[in-house]
């Protein structure tokens, strides 16, 4: 039932799953959820064995850290730190510690536009909240798989205005979305996540909705009443 392509290759929030079995106490087959929904926490690597340049992104003023400082920024929400680590590509966890994995960045590791867009997709899920009133001990499993769509939704909705507020481009997040979608197998069919276009379609319409909402603001403040009172 678990798409072993799919959960090795696309970020897995093991923050989220945390707080749904916290939730769901009484379900009693917390770790079934977590088997059909999520991956536990990866594998740490060991930075001194990684190439250097691999292992420089993780340091003080590497990329991964000045990305995730501005989205600390955006947010007001700090991250922990950034561990690298094995056969993933991000995730978080519930004390907002970030895991990116080396082999991804060995392949993808120049591409900042891509790094932006998967750490901005992590921070969703650290702001992300569960919807509240729910009665978690009695969903079913489709509504656990639906809940886990719009939480990754989500995530890809905040990517898409981050990514345009940190002045980078969702480009680079599109194309990799679409590479990862032709690796699946077809007859597994991958429950966490919308489907490749329906992801594609969030990421734009998030970002240009962003776009919009400072060329607005932009036309406002630049509005003749406003330059005539300076
Ligand atoms: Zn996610």
């Amino acid at each position: 039932m678990v798409d072993k392509i799919d959960s090795k290759m696309t970020g897995l929030p093991p923050l989220w799953l945390n707080r749904i079995t916290t939730a769901s106490k009484n379900i009693g087959n917390s770790e079934e959820i977590r088997k059909l929904l999520g991956e536990p926490i990866p594998r740490p690597a060991d930075l001194s064995r990684l190439k250097p340049e691999i292992a420089a992104m993780f340091a003080g003023g590497g990329v991964l850290e000045r990305i995730a400082k501005k989205l600390g920024q955006l947010t007001k929400r700090k991250h922990k730190k950034i561990i690298a680590s094995h056969n993933t590509i991000a995730c978080v966890d519930d004390e907002n510690a970030l895991y990116v994995g080396v082999e991804f960045l060995e392949k993808f590791g120049e591409d900042e536009d891509l790094l932006a867009a998967i750490l901005a997709h992590e921070w969703g899920h650290m702001i992300s909240e569960l919807p509240k009133g729910k009665d978690w001990a009695h969903l079913t499993w489709d509504e656990l798989l639906e809940l886990r769509r719009e939480e990754e939704a989500y995530a890809d909705g905040f990517a898409g205005r981050a990514v345009y507020m940190m002045g980078y481009q969702t480009d680079s997040m599109i194309v990799f979305l679409k590479k990862l979608n032709r690796k699946r197998n077809p007859k597994l069919p991958c429950h966490k996540y919308h489907n490749t276009a329906t992801r594609v379609a969030i990421l734009k319409a998030s970002f240009e909705a962003q776009e919009k909402a400072f060329e607005t603001a932009e036309k406002i403040f630049r509005a003749p009443k406003f330059i005539n009172q300076g």
